[in-house]
């Protein structure tokens, strides 16, 4: 099939065809990155976007069975959902958190839903930039929501809140001391607390929980751009349902504040230009690094660096002054 012909189709709602668009903008190849790069544009002037959500938490923290519970939800209301995975782990080590178990099974059968796994690479750049092409398929095939789901560790976060629309952190209930745990860069992302698990037993703690982080977000630096009370903290229960369509609202809330106040435009286009120089700054050194000359050059000083007979700085000038 040639690059029009997917692109048609991955438009027209065909899933074989949104899934093997998937596969070629994961792939590593030179000719189908010259592929994805037509599909990606193809599918670009379609002009169609998803409302994108980003959703963090460590493993355990319930967020499998949340989405899966707010993902039925919203295709019980006639939205197709896309659920897409930033999984550090498939980065360092080729295993998988994310991937490993049974996930979402109810939805994965959802004829409105459509949930692909994390692409594994050697790095998590390399993770980031697959996962937001893989976002920009989605929107081309007309998703209304891309959830894009990332376990809270190092700095996957900051990745994936630069990917998305609305960024949501999901907590469970823990004793007081625990809110250290959670770095302030991921609290100051978040535009919204989940804390989850707020059923039975564990309901009491999850209160003073959501309570403690609440009072911690207003010690936060206000966005000026963002409602006043933004970002907050919410109780859910993913099993249970509790809050889930609470929390539905206060997302969409915050997407149309953020449309009619320009701020949406605003955050895609300055996501937009970082990963445009990000591209270009990872393609300049994957054509230097192909560069056999440059590539003697870069060995031969970086040992001159490592004798201490260059400073760095020195060493580094001198090897962009030979490219
Ligand atoms: P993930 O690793 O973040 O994807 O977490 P999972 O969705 O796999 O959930 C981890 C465990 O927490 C499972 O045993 C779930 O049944 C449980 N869990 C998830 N959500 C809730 C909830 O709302 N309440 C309670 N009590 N348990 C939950």
């Amino acid at each position: 099939m040639d690059v029009t012909e997917l692109a048609e189709n991955v438009i027209a709602g065909n899933r074989r065809a949104l899934a093997r668009a998937i596969t070629l903008i994961e792939s590593a190849r030179a000719d189908h990155r010259e592929d994805a790069a037509q599909l990606l544009s193809k599918l670009a002037q379609t002009g169609r976007q998803s409302l994108r959500i980003g959703l963090s938490g460590t493993p355990g923290v319930g967020k499998s069975t949340f989405i899966e519970a707010l993902g039925l939800h919203l295709t019980g209301q006639g939205l197709r959902v896309a659920v897409l995975a930033v999984d550090p782990s498939s980065a360092r080590s080729g295993g998988s958190i994310l991937g490993d178990k049974t996930r979402m099974e109810q939805l994965s059968r959802d004829p409105m839903a459509f949930i692909r796994p994390s692409p594994s690479q050697t790095e998590l750049g390399g993770v980031a930039r697959r996962t937001r092409e893989a976002v920009a398929v989605c929107e081309g095939a007309g998703f209304d929501v891309v959830l894009v789901e990332t376990v809270g560790v190092g700095q996957s976060e900051t990745l994936v809140a630069g990917m998305v629309d609305v960024f949501g952190l999901l907590l469970a209930p823990a004793g007081g001391d625990e809110l250290q745990g959670v770095k302030r860069g991921i609290m100051e992302t978040a535009d919204i607390i989940l804390v989850n698990k707020a059923d039975g037993a564990l309901e009491a703690t999850a209160t003073r929980t959501c309570a403690d982080y609440a009072g911690a977000l207003r010690l936060l630096r206000k966005r000026p751009e963002d409602p006043e009370d933004f970002p907050k903290a919410m109780l859910v229960s993913a099993i249970t349902g509790k809050g889930l369509e609470q929390a539905w609202s206060e997302i969409t809330a915050l997407a149309e504040w953020r449309r009619e106040t320009g701020h949406w435009d605003r955050r895609r286009a300055e996501q937009a230009q970082s990963w445009f120089a990000e591209d270009v700054r990872r393609g300049l050194l994957a054509r230097l690094d192909a560069d056999a000359a440059t590539k003697a050059a870069l060995a031969a000083l970086s040992d001159d660096v490592a004798s201490g007979r260059l400073p760095p700085s020195v060493a580094a000038r001198q090897l962009l002054d030979q490219i």
